[in-house]
């Protein structure tokens, strides 16, 4: 793609959201972004760059005309601006009668309306900010919890690129080894030996794996996953809810009975998103005809974990597994899942002869030993818990959090979406041929193939071989005015 390509066009748009505010501000950028800024307002003094300047906003162009708003006029020359280009902020009072009536007038000054993403799209293209950066900008305007919000902020700092940069060189200066000795083959200079080839290709792979990897957690941090409780009626689905959900009082939507009738609710959880997915609220619906609510319950529990990323199911430790517990238990087996063993008070509580008191999963399958069924149990991890006195609920929240980030640690430069995760596996993929292709002694000519493909990989990280229809998707998910 042209990346030096230039916009000849000023663009203008309210950057601020839709709505009242204490302030709105409606930016251009562009080559007259300076003169159509100067026309549409009537600074107290001439605008210098990054020097806020204090401005009258008519009712009309007319000189003479009565002022309607007093607004701060912030110019930013180029290239020293967001988008690289000359830039004109205006903050107004947010009021949108007044900030669509210097819109409208920047049109009619020669101004365009910009398109969605348009303002970061243009430091994209003058090369102030690679592709990773940009979709930064977009998931910190996104962010719904504060992790989110430094992950991205990190990432638009450049923390991915930096990370891949290395990588990337190791690999230019392997393919220019190999260009080297092909094209000086006629000159005797030293063909590169295949051990050598193997050492540098054998170099490359482990960074661009672990890069790979930090998808894992990446991809959890940016989008968040959903997580179903399950179980019978009254093994305290819904306290156990209200128990995570209260201890993070981070609730971003909710939505009673949306999917299914099922109860969803958004928190954080370590700064991730989770979507939590009850079952409860059906006996409700269902009052006195158990047999029907226990049925009702097991089926909703199924539909749940369907979606779901993590499952919870929940048993009652003073009860004994049945027929449907069992089958729930088969049902996430082999799935991110985990035991709650719940009402853990009432057995610490017991009086003595009662079972012993549950804590873990080997405690609480051995409290049935005449249970062979219980064999289910040991193959997922348990917490014990009790959503009356809150007892195990934090360990609840860490078990949680470290199934849902298999265990991976933050760490700066993750890879946060499919496009990302799509181009490191392609680069991989790449070198895992160059590196078979090397060991089968074929022609360095089809080696290059392979590292070539995994270098244009690579640079697609980055955006340098993105094509254009493919950056102005990206582009088109980001809000007008940004
Ligand atoms: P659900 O049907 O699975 O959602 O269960 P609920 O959360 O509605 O709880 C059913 C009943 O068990 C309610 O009366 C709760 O107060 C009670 N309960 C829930 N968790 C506990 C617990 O940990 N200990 C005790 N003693 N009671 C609990």
């Amino acid at each position: 793609m042209a990346a030096a390509e230039t916009a000849t066009d000023t663009i203008a748009a309210i950057s601020t959201p839709p709505g009242r505010g204490g302030i709105g501000i409606v930016r251009l950028s562009g080559p007259r972004a300076l003169a159509i800024g100067s026309e549409l307002v009537r600074p107290h003094q001439p605008l210098e760059h990054a020097r806020a300047r204090l401005a009258d906003v008519l009712d009309t162009n007319d000189a003479e005309s009565a002022r309607i708003d007093e607004a701060v006029v912030t110019f930013f020359a180029a290239p020293n601006s967001y988008t690289a280009e000359d830039l004109v902020e205006i903050a107004a009072h947010g009021s949108p009668v007044v900030l669509e009536l210097l819109l409208r007038r920047a049109m009619e000054l020669g101004a365009r309306l910009a398109e969605a993403g348009e303002f970061t799209q243009r430091a994209f293209l003058a090369e102030r900010i690679d592709l990773t950066q940009a979709e930064a900008v977009r998931d910190l305007i996104d962010a719904q919890t504060l992790t989110q919000a430094r992950q991205a902020a990190s990432q638009m700092g450049g923390a991915l690129s930096r990370r891949a940069a290395p990588v990337k060189q190791s690999l230019v200066e392997l393919i220019a080894l190999l260009e080297a000795g092909i094209d000086f083959a006629e000159d005797d200079l030293d063909v590169t030996p295949q051990a050598e080839i193997a050492r540098r290709i054998g170099e490359l792979t482990p960074p661009l794996a672990a890069l790979e990897a930090s998808f894992a957690r990446g991809r959890i941090v940016h989008d968040g996953l959903t997580l179903a409780i399950v179980g019978r009626p009254n093994v305290g689905k819904s306290s156990l809810f209200n128990r995570l959900v209260e201890r993070d009082r981070a609730i971003v939507t909710a939505s009673p009975g949306t999917t299914r009738d099922l109860v969803t609710e958004r928190i954080s959880l370590g700064g991730i998103p989770i979507e939590l997915v009850d079952t409860a609220g059906f006996r409700d619906s269902a009052h006195g005809a158990l047999e029907e609510a226990e049925q009702l319950g097991i089926r909703r529990s199924h539909e749940a974990l369907a979606d779901a990323a993590i499952v919870l199911v929940v048993l009652d430790a003073t009860q004994p597994i049945n027929d449907e517990e069992y089958r729930l238990l088969n049902a996430v087996g082999g799935r991110p899942a985990m035991v709650v063993v719940n009402k853990s008070d009432l057995i610490e509580r017991a009086a003595e002869g009662m079972p012993p008191i549950a804590t873990d999963k080997n405690a609480f399958a051995a409290s049935r030993p005449e249970d062979p069924r219980g064999v289910a149990l040991e193959r997922l991890p348990a917490v014990s818990t009790s959503a009356l006195t809150g007892g195990g609920v934090s360990a609840l929240r860490d078990r949680i959090l470290s199934l849902a980030t298999g265990g991976a640690a933050a760490e700066p430069g993750m890879l946060t979406n499919l496009r990302q995760h799509q181009a490191v596996t392609t680069a991989l993929g790449a070198l895992a041929d160059a590196s078979k292709a090397n060991a089968g002694g074929i022609p360095h000519e089809m080696l290059l193939l392979d590292l070539y493909r995994a270098l244009w990989a690579l640079d697609s990280l980055t955006g340098q071989t993105t094509p254009d229809d493919i950056l102005n998707q990206i582009f088109s998910t980001f809000c007008i005015g940004k």
